[in-house]
């Protein structure tokens, strides 16, 4: 059993990893300061009797003893980090500060969430681990993705400074339950909208691409990674590779939904790539790891969640 800290733990993808590591018998210590996640998330781990919750800000130091680190806090989807912008960066960077800091202390075993938005607007396709990206460092989407990368930089000097047990995840878009119903990312809006016969806004002409990885195949990867040998750092690629356009997610939504809410197009917003697509040999090499679930299963399991949640929160709560 290992003593294991997950930041962000509380948001989409963190609640499902703090479940999975208690699960495999870990004592998980759950950090997260609520800024786009919620208790109800992880409420169902409250009694766990190896689960633990603090109300923190990765951007102030923090003193725990740990095994292993993973640290996914940060907003994700544009609308939440796009918000407070010198937060976001300040969470990316100063987060990961603090976090290398503690895993120098504690030796500890420290994973990054990072993402495919390191790579930007990419010219190359499929985006392979040695691409360095084309990233706008003064646009909308930068506190984000220059956040991102200067925290993948830190991470490789802590390990040439300090001899650190690095991991780099690079993350493509994933789905699944919990995602935040109102967080502006494509499948929990299209997923809503259909729900409630409003229309589905589709930004630009649809035709931009994303490759779509269902939550628990992404779980997987990122236990497997943490559990690489030491020498082993990454950055890794980890999503599905099965490429779609945005207009064929919104007719496969409205297909799986049998909703009859119309399509609209709305203006593509500043800085969105056009194409999105992880090569993920490296990860089907060193890890033994490919997706197992189609997009056509995980949206299905994903619409029951967001049915049952439009039916415990009133319409209006949810509109927008
Ligand atoms: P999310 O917004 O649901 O989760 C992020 C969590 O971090 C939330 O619970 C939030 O409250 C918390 N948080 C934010 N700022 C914090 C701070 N300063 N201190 C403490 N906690 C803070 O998003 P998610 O989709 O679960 O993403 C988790 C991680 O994975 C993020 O780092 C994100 O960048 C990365 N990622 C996600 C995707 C995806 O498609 N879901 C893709 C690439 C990378
Ligand atoms: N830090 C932390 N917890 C710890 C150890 C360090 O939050 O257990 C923070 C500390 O506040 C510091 C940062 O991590 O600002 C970087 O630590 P490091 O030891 O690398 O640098 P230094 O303390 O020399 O600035
Ligand atoms: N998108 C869309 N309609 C929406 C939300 C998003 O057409 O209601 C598009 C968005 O412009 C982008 C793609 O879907 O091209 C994925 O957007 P998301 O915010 O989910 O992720 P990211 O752009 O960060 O990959």
């Amino acid at each position: 059993m290992k003593k294991i800290l997950v930041t962000g733990g509380a948001g989409f993808l963190g609640s499902h990893l703090c479940g999975r590591l208690l699960d495999a018998g870990h004592d998980v210590l759950c950090i997260d300061n609520f800024f786009t996640g919620s208790k109800t998330n992880i409420e169902h781990l409250f009694n766990h009797p190896r689960f633990e919750m603090m109300r923190h800000d990765v951007t102030f130091p923090l003193y725990v003893e740990v095994d292993e680190i993973y640290n996914l806090a940060c907003p994700a989807s544009p609308i939440h980090y796009q918000f407070d912008p010198v937060q976001t960066t300040k969470t990316s960077v100063h987060g990961a500060i603090n976090l290398l800091g503690l895993a120098k202390r504690v030796k500890a075993k420290i994973l990054q969430a990072s993402t495919s938005e390191i790579y930007g607007d990419p010219e190359v396709h499929p985006q392979t681990e040695n691409y360095w990206g084309r990233v706008n460092p003064i646009g909308f989407r930068s506190c984000y993705d220059e956040g991102k990368r200067c925290a993948e930089t830190l991470f490789f000097d802590y390990r040439r400074q300090h001899n650190l047990r690095i991991k780099v995840a690079r993350i493509f878009n994933t789905y699944g339950p919990r995602m935040h119903p109102n967080d502006g990312r494509v499948i929990s809006n299209f997923i809503v909208q259909a729900l409630q016969g409003r229309d589905i806004t589709i930004y630009g002409d649809g035709q931009q691409t994303r490759s779509f990885c269902y939550v628990d195949d992404l779980i997987e990867a990122m236990l497997r990674i943490m559990n690489t040998p030491d020498d082993f750092t990454g950055p890794i690629n980890i999503g599905n590779a099965r490429e779609f356009t945005i207009l064929e997610l919104a007719e496969l939504i409205l297909a799986l939904t049998g909703s009859r809410s119309k399509l609209i197009f709305r203006p593509l917003p500043t800085d969105d790539p056009r194409q999105r697509q992880p090569d993920i040999s490296l990860a089907k090499q060193l890890l033994n790891w490919s997706p197992t679930v189609e997009l056509r299963q995980g949206l299905e399991k994903t619409i029951r969640y967001f049915d049952q949640q439009l039916k415990l929160i009133a319409p209006a709560g949810l509109a927008g």
